[in-house]
């Protein structure tokens, strides 16, 4: 867990290289993200529990289920997501089939066993969560990565939480899926006109703006290209 600002925490967790966030306000704070199943959700929960007591609220970055499938450990608390927000549930037993050919049979029972906690608080373009003292701004920038990204700002610290909209190279591979890669660069100057500081994406180290204005260039060269 790394401070990048005051009051917020980036998690990298081993499984995936996953990245999760924690933005602590004066009475409630934020968990960006839960890890893929239930057993990894505990160890973060009780993770931040070292680090504050507040009440918590979650919010996915995205449907994927390395993002969301933690979130039972959290219960009872507020799920925000956005409206399109939809669980894939045959992604849940590829992925738990894939665990169990990779020698992984503990995460593929643990991925099965997961419960999926639905959003219960969702939001169309733009949405703001008062934590006390400070609040965090969530948006969609159309789909991208997937047909759901939801971008968090941290304004006061120029902090973005980016979800796979922005991945290191290494990741991109599997990224194409079920979102719209026509789109993706669009909303990659969208993030940016945030004019971040620090931008968190969804597996890996944070990054800076620079990192970002890069990775739109090559998608949009990919897209021209494939075009
Ligand atoms: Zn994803």
């Amino acid at each position: 867990m790394i401070e990048v600002a005051g009051g917020v925490h980036v998690v990298r967790h081993e499984e995936l290289d996953l990245t999760t966030g924690l933005v602590v306000g004066d009475d409630a704070c934020l968990v960006i993200d839960t890890p893929g199943d239930h057993v990894q959700g505990a160890a973060l929960a009780r993770q931040i529990r070292q680090i504050t007591a507040k009440p918590w609220h979650v919010v996915y970055t995205h449907a994927h289920f390395d993002h969301c499938y933690g979130t039972g450990p959290f219960q009872p608390c507020e799920v925000w997501a956005h409206e399109n927000f939809r669980f894939d549930v045959e992604e849940k037993t590829a992925w738990a089939r894939r665990y169990r050919e990779q020698g992984k049979p503990e995460i593929g029972a643990a991925i099965e066993e997961s419960e999926l906690v639905a959003p219960t608080r969702t939001f169309a373009g733009r949405a703001e969560i008062e934590l006390g003292g400070r609040k965090v701004v969530l948006r969609h920038f159309g789909p991208a990565h997937s047909f759901c990204d939801t971008v968090i700002e941290v304004p006061d610290t120029r902090t973005v939480f980016a979800g796979d909209l922005v991945e290191h190279p290494e990741f991109i591979e599997e990224s194409f899926g079920d979102g719209d890669v026509t789109r993706w660069p669009g909303a990659l100057d969208r993030l940016l006109a945030l004019d971040p500081e620090v931008v968190v994406p969804g597996h890996g180290s944070p990054v800076d703006k620079d990192f970002v204005a890069r990775a739109r260039e090559i998608l949009s060269a990919g897209w021209t290209s494939a075009r």
